[in-house]
């Protein structure tokens, strides 16, 4: 699978911009989104990304026209379509089950939508054959047409799920865990196929993960959500290297979270000072640290640790420090020519200081 082989897909997309207002959606008393808003220009790739329950599914849901939400209102493009059925929304969508048609076989299943229209609206035969024609080609399913769901990888059964979805010429794309069942390599396979096939086709396209990887490699733009709210909308870069809140910094890049007082310009931590040139905030403070926060120094200028284990993830070394007992040991990447050993101390500075107030 190559992801830039394949045709050009010639027709024009009709796609829209997204736009969320005011959205609140409850589930008898509880509260499953709150004050969500959210802009999705026409083109643009958003994931949304956040722990399980954070809301992601119910907003899509909701954009989808399957669920009503309690308050607030859905536009596509200048349309407020918050009471526009499901069916008059077209919409694609593409979810974690692979939910193909077992009885049809892939052309059968990327027909389906078309050939179900009502008559006045259904193309004629010879443009249905052209039209799934072209999608097995740009989703590199061409070949496989005859074969039935049973006899697919997962994979290509999310690929017939996803021509299937552009069959019908969406205005919008909503994606839920299209990857999740899914193992690891063929995942980032399909990420960076996705990729491209939206650089290709521009539909609008919602996504939903909770795989921070794919979200970051995958999207124009990341919205994070925590308990029902959004919690930062921005570019990968900017939701990585700028978290906006606590809960961002601690989510995003595998950030331990370090309790810490902030006193005259400097952080304590544990028994430790560091200098900070970080404003005015004083008091108690979280400090997130991820594994290339770090690295190793010289005595005079670093923070003494303790080595307390050594584990390998994918292609780095890393090492569990300890700071002082009853605080949470942290990770650092260690560079290829710095040999350690469990036990021995271990002096590291800070690259950056991710400092919230607590
Ligand atoms: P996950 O990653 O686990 O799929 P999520 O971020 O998609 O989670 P949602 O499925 O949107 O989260 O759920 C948000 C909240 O709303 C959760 O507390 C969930 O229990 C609740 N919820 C969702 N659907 C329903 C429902 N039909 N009835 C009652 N509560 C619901």
């Amino acid at each position: 699978m190559t992801p830039s082989a394949g045709p050009v897909y010639t027709e024009r997309v009709n796609t829209v911009a997204i736009r969320a207002e005011g959205l609140e959606k409850r589930f008898g008393g509880t509260p499953a989104l709150t004050g969500v808003d959210l802009s999705v220009e026409a083109g643009e790739l958003v994931a949304l990304l956040g722990p399980s329950g954070s809301g992601k599914t119910t907003l899509l849901r909701i954009v989808a026209g399957l669920e009503r939400p309690t308050a607030g209102h859905v536009y596509f493009g200048g349309e407020d379509a918050t009471y526009v059925p499901v069916q008059a929304r077209r919409v694609g969508f593409v979810f974690q089950s692979y939910a193909l048609f077992k009885h049809l076989d892939v052309a059968g299943n990327i027909a389906y939508g078309l050939k179900v229209r009502p008559r006045h609206l259904r193309p004629s035969r010879a443009d249905i054959r052209r039209r799934v024609s072209e999608l097995l080609d740009l989703v590199q399913l061409g070949g496989l047409e005859r074969r039935f769901p049973s006899q697919l990888s997962g994979g290509q059964r999310q690929r017939v799920a996803l021509a299937r979805a552009l069959a019908v010429d969406p205005k919008v794309l909503l994606l839920d865990e299209p990857f999740g069942a899914l193992d690891a390599q063929v995942r980032r396979d399909l990420r960076r196929w996705l990729r491209d096939l939206h650089d290709r086709t521009g539909h609008t396209t919602l996504f939903v993960t909770h795989d921070q990887d794919e979200a970051l490699e995958l999207s124009d733009r990341v919205a994070i959500l925590d308990r029902g709210r959004i919690e930062q909308i921005g570019t990968p870069d900017d939701v990585y290297d700028r978290p906006a809140t606590a809960f961002v910094a601690g989510f995003i890049g595998e950030a331990v979270r370090l309790p810490v007082e902030v006193v005259a310009g400097a952080v304590k931590i544990g028994p430790h000072t560091l200098p900070t040139r970080t404003g005015t905030t004083s008091g108690a403070a979280a400090l997130f640290v991820r594994p290339r926060d770090l690295v190793p120094s010289d005595a005079r200028h670093g923070l003494p640790t303790r080595v307390t284990g050594l584990r390998r993830a994918g292609p780095a070394r890393r090492a569990e420090l300890l700071i002082a007992e009853g605080l949470p040991t942290i990770e650092i990447e260690l560079p290829p020519d710095l040999s350690v050993t469990r036990g021995e101390l271990l002096h590291v500075q800070f690259r950056t200081l991710r400092l919230f107030p607590a």
